[in-house]
């Protein structure tokens, strides 16, 4: 209608169904031109919203809603994540219905499934439904003192169906699995959420016990890949029929259909995130749609099996072909750092958190909450990948609000010193034999003190070196004295401080705890390995601005065990032993070498100019014996643990 271009704030942003007809109409004749004293109109309605103006933060203390009929007030209340009012209009509602089940099964339900609706339409963000899920919970725990005597008169709860959750033994994945529950609790699903570390024993007792309807595992780490394969063997064994749901960072569609799914005749299922569980959940346990979804997903299953079945014909090099084609380096004029020092340094303490803030890198937090795109430090604000412009626009909207709560809350574990941060990061004489990484006891490099062992790409590649990490340590037929470093943080204190949000029935701040944990640690990783930098002697302070640490354009890298550079986890008690980790740090290594607590980063620091991050691909028979005799270990053993990466 004549406009070239406007400008919106995203974060004054409204639902357009909700913003008032009076309103909406004058607002339209603006921006559609339907009118001449358009403006002049709406310039004259203005003035009764005088000093509002700042919009959005004026606008969440709108109470006009506050008129409307309780159950309308419930339900604005779950839509918008309000908790203000949350006693006494659920007091309210309770003198009205009369009953504790009729206000959970009425207007609560009824609220819930809006939000349920709009999330599986991808109208609203993950951060807004944990939010909403808080207002459940804590109408939900005023009634709880009622409800006592009348459940046991009234036993059939409304419930879309029953689910375990668990994360596996040896693994400690939290925060989506978490996600997970609350998102399928806001749908109606009645959710029992065992934790972490839990034995399949265990999970298979409580499922028989609560007469689940569904079983979902979580898992972080690549080792949990195997326990979920035992579970569904077990599952098999014991005659269970119920569908079992696969989910967690390391899990794969891929992996599911190749090596879970054979196991057990019941269904299985991958589901990518938090926001497919509900629809294949209530596919599942639908009468009419189970037979249909059960069948695409195993077409789905074949379909993996057999592109798998032509990756593992792929040729790969030999070891010796491979090492041949390692990269080099002219060792005799190479240019190495010496540190300042070696041995280790320790670092301790709840002060320490409030200078790890800085070393934040913001966009991997808003992934955890299913916000896609990244954190712009410089302009303080959050860049969505929604194609949808109006989506894009909420949803930066709702990251903002989310890096406000989350900033709020890190001031507050920093007030009251919630967390204590430890860490340890030392520095060794190292040289490479082959490809291991001997570390002697001093400078004399007399004695080997441990080895660390490393793999080495057999993928065939064009014009590009066979990368193994040994390749950036100088070999000790140089007779250059080189060093390797390793490092290991721990945030404690995390699940302590959500644990006390949950029992206050506060999902969201829960859940923000943890995320925040989790930044911290990377933060700490971070900001050690720029200290092992200013002892390697080849960055001063100064030299990158905390902000662009997180493009990591320093020279030199820190490579974690379980990363595709090093993708075996038993690497991580060597590295332990050597830094005297868990004694120094807290941090412990599960039997699935997963670090306890969660929040928890380790690895070992290259500084050649040249060292940088790759991915092992997959790894040739041959070269797994060899690694495994190198390391002491069984074949069998070692190919337990490199499962994934096996090309044979
Ligand atoms: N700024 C990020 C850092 C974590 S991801 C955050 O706050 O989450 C990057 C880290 O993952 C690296 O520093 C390294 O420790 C590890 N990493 C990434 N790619 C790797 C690879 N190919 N092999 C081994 N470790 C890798």
């Amino acid at each position: 209608a004549g406009m070239d271009m406007g400008i919106v704030n995203a974060g004054m942003l409204e639902v357009y169904e909700e913003i008032p007809p009076e309103m909406l109409e004058k607002v339209e004749d603006v921006i559609l031109n339907r009118r001449p004293d358009a403006t002049e109109i709406l310039v004259d309605y203005a003035e009764q919203f005088k000093g509002q103006a700042g919009g959005a933060k004026k606008a969440e203390i709108d109470l006009s809603w506050r008129n409307e009929s309780v159950e309308k007030r419930l339900e604005h209340a779950l839509l918008k994540g309000i908790t203000d009012f949350i006693n006494e209009d659920t007091a309210e509602a309770l003198a009205k219905l009369g009953k504790p089940l009729s206000v959970i099964e009425g207007p609560l339900m009824d609220g819930m499934s809006v939000v349920g609706d709009l999330f599986g339409a991808g109208k609203m963000f993950l951060p807004q439904v944990v939010k909403s899920a808080r207002v459940m919970k804590q109408s939900v725990a005023y009634l709880q003192p009622y409800m006592e005597q009348e459940k046991l008169a009234n036993p059939a709860q409304r419930s879309a169906g029953k689910i375990v959750l668990a994360t596996v033994k040896g693994d400690v994945h939290d925060i989506g699995k978490n996600i997970v529950g609350i998102v399928l609790a806001c749908n109606g699903f009645e959710v029992t959420d065992m934790g972490v570390m839990v034995p399949c024993q265990k999970i298979l007792d409580k499922a028989v016990e609560v007469g689940a309807d569904v079983i979902g595992l979580s898992g972080l780490i690549t080792p949990s890949l195997d326990e979920m394969v035992h579970v569904a063997s077990e599952m098999e064994r014991l005659g269970f029929k119920q569908p079992l749901l696969i989910g967690g960072a390391t899990t794969s569609a891929a992996h599911t259909a190749i090596k879970i799914a054979p196991k057990y005749s019941g269904s299985v299922v991958h589901v990518l995130d938090a926001s497919r569980s509900v629809p294949v959940t209530t596919s599942l346990l639908s009468e009419d749609q189970r037979a249909g979804f059960i069948k695409a997903n195993e077409e789905r299953h074949a379909k993996l099996r057999e592109e798998y079945g032509k990756k593992k014909d792929r040729e790969l090099l030999s070891l010796a072909e491979s090492r041949a084609k390692g990269q080099k380096f002219d060792w005799s004029t190479q240019e190495i750092a010496t540190p300042s020092f070696t041995g280790t340094k320790t670092y301790e303490g709840t002060d320490l958190i409030a200078t790890l803030r800085d070393f934040i890198d913001w966009s991997p937090f808003f992934h955890s909450w299913e916000l896609r795109g990244r954190w712009i430090p410089a302009e303080g604000r959050f860049s969505s990948a929604h194609e949808d412009p109006e989506m894009k626009a909420k949803a930066e909207a709702e990251a903002l609000k989310l890096y406000q709560d989350a900033n709020a809350l890190l001031d507050r574990i920093i007030a009251e010193k919630r967390f204590t941060a430890r860490g340890v990061f030392g520095l060794f004489p190292a040289n490479s034999v082959g490809d291991d990484i001997e570390v002697y006891s001093d400078e004399s490099r007399t004695q080997v003190r441990t080895v660390f062992h490393t793999l080495r790409q057999q993928v065939i590649k064009k014009d590009k070196p066979n990368y193994a990490l040994s390749d950036y340590i100088a070999p000790k037929d140089s007779d250059r004295a080189d060093h390797i470093g390793g490092f290991c943080v721990g945030i404690h204190g995390g699940d302590e401080f959500a644990k006390e949000f949950e029992a206050a029935h506060d999902p969201y701040h829960g859940i923000l705890t943890k995320a925040i944990a989790d930044r911290l640690a990377e933060a700490f990783a971070e900001y050690l390995h720029q200290q092992a930098r200013f002892a390697w002697g080849y960055e001063k302070p100064g030299d990158f601005a905390n902000a662009d640490l997180i493009k990591e354009n320093y020279r030199g890298i820190r490579p974690a065990p379980g990363y595709p550079a090093q993708p075996d986890h038993t690497e991580k008690p060597i590295l332990f032993a050597l830094l005297d980790a868990t004694a120094k740090t807290g941090v412990e290594l599960t039997e699935s070498m997963a670090m306890h607590p969660g929040s928890a980063v380790s690895g070992l620091y290259f500084a050649h100019p040249e060292a940088h991050y790759f991915g092992i691909s997959v790894l040739g028979k041959d070269q797994v014996e060899d690694y495994a005799a190198r390391k002491g270990m069984t074949v069998e053993e070692m190919e337990r643990w490199l499962g994934p990466w096996l090309g044979y």
